[in-house]
């Protein structure tokens, strides 16, 4: 395991959360106000990775019931400790390998990150499966993560190729896509890139109109997101604090 099993002073770190999230909250609803949207079109996901399950349950106290993960073993270590809290929704936010695809299924109930067809098509199996084995009782979510650099390391499916990912996606029996994500490049403008994000977006929803989520936004661009039609940011250190050093 490579994140500390415990926390050790448990009201010291509720205070701190609370905090972290009545900021986070009121900085959300700033950016909101200044392009004049409706902050309950913007919705909130803690990126709790390297970050103890310990955490998540405190931040489920807050009130908070939907966590994003980048890693698929960590994720499903978290998912089964805390698997007494029915009412939680696992995001996978990270790069998915295909041969991890029946795992994953058993927790997710969205991944963020699909970028191939033949990763849909490897989740989109691994469901069918996990239905009838009734270890799951709903289609996976999926949101198409856009590469908007030529980058691989940073996944994302070239702008070209989103409509056939798209068409595939939703001829797929066990998979409902939602959306479209991505993550700016390093050193990028957030301005730029989440404006051609938001195009991107315009497209993917002129043949598919349900798939209404923008998963865009993090601590540092939250702001620039949400300006460009975010609908969900994904948040680890403005709300958890700087991430553990881990070896992986
Ligand atoms: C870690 C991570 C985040 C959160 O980043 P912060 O800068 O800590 O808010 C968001 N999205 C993805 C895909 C991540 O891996």
């Amino acid at each position: 395991m490579n994140w500390p099993v415990t926390t050790p002073d448990t009201d010291a770190r509720v205070a701190e959360l609370d905090a972290n999230l009545r900021a986070l909250l009121a900085r959300i609803d700033a950016a909101c106000a200044a392009t004049g949207r409706d902050p309950a079109t913007v919705r909130l996901l803690p990126v709790t990775k390297y970050f103890p399950a310990s955490d998540i349950e405190l931040l489920h106290r807050l009130g908070l019931r939907e966590f994003g993960e980048s890693k698929a073993q960590e994720a499903g270590a978290k998912a089964e400790v805390l698997s007494d809290l029915r009412d939680i929704r696992w995001h996978l936010i990270g790069r998915v390998q295909r041969n991890k695809a029946r795992q994953v299924v058993r927790w997710a109930d969205t991944v963020h990150s699909v970028d191939s067809e033949r990763l849909a098509t490897a989740l989109d199996r691994a469901v069918t499966v996990a239905l009838e084995a009734e270890e799951r009782d709903a289609p996976l979510r999926v949101l198409i993560q856009a590469g908007l650099d030529s980058d691989p390391e940073r996944g994302g499916a070239p702008p070209a190729q989103l409509p056939a990912l798209a068409e595939h996606i939703a001829r797929s029996s066990a998979l409902r896509l939602v959306g479209l994500m991505a993550i700016p490049p390093l050193g990028a403008n957030p301005d730029e890139a989440f404006a051609r994000l938001a195009e991107l977006h315009a497209r993917l929803r002129a043949d598919h109109p349900d798939a209404t989520e923008l998963s865009a936004g993090m601590s540092g661009d939250l702001d620039s997101a949400i300006a460009h039609g975010s609908t969900c940011v994904r948040v680890g250190t403005a709300l958890m604090g700087t991430r553990p050093i881990t070896s992986g």
